[in-house]
């Protein structure tokens, strides 16, 4: 009972959750980012995003990927990459994607998201990184629950959109509408959560209407695409 509760009020915070990403700036340094092991719900985090992967990189390898789940104490972190196929998703976004259908796709945006960091490189931009170090409020180690001298760099915007925006290609590939990917930011507007400097819920909602938009344009030849929408004429 108390568990539905908490659930509740997690689902209340949480309408406003940004995908986040960061990328430590030594490589060196081997991120202790504290996990938790919960096999079944692992599990459904792999499913999706073998399903994701297939879609964004036929020709690659799952095994070179390894999605692990962390309780970040920033509970508006959905999600982190951090290079070589190292990404995180937040604990209990990956609970409540097993309940219910909204967080079941913000699950599938998140992992789209960073996948798309993953595969355009992002944290390896080492040089386009740096210049990203602006004095906002963004993602720091110890939102990730990492104490200690460990430094993370955001991504910059850019990088983020992008990000958004092949992720959301990822989806077109695997048939998921793209108003869905939509709605999800509009829910963030509606609930006023802006999102952090990095992550600009109006910037994002902007590219995803257009993608959309483009993405469902009716058709140029039989077959062209499988989430297209009728066609308006
Ligand atoms: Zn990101």
């Amino acid at each position: 009972m108390s568990k539905k509760t908490s659930d509740l009020k997690f689902l209340k915070l949480c309408w406003g959750l940004i995908v986040g990403a960061a990328v430590m700036t030594s490589c060196s340094l081997n991120p202790k980012i504290p996990v938790v092991a919960d096999e079944p719900i692992e599990r459904m985090v792999r499913d999706e995003a073998a399903k994701i992967l297939a879609a964004a990189d036929p020709r690659g390898e799952f095994s070179d990927y390894r999605f692990q789940l962390s309780a970040f104490p920033r509970r508006d972190l959905l999600g982190l990459s951090i290079g070589r196929g190292r990404i995180y998703i937040n604990y209990q976004l990956a609970q409540l994607a097993r309940k219910n259908s909204y967080h079941r796709w913000l699950l599938r945006q998140t992992l789209a998201h960073e996948i798309a960091h993953e595969l355009a490189g992002h944290a390896n931009h080492r040089g386009a990184v740096a210049n990203t170090s602006a004095a906002l409020p963004g993602i720091t180690a110890r939102h990730l629950g990492l104490a200690g001298p460990v430094q993370f760099q955001n991504y910059s915007v850019e990088k983020e959109l992008q990000a958004d925006f092949y992720g959301m290609t990822y989806w077109a590939k695997l048939g998921w509408d793209c108003a869905i990917w939509v709605d999800i930011l509009r829910e963030f507007q509606r609930q006023n959560y802006v999102g952090d400097s990095f992550h600009p819920t109006g910037r994002r909602l902007d590219q995803a209407l257009a993608s959309c938009a483009a993405i469902r344009q009716p058709p140029t030849a039989p077959m062209a695409s499988a989430v297209s929408s009728p066609s308006p004429h």
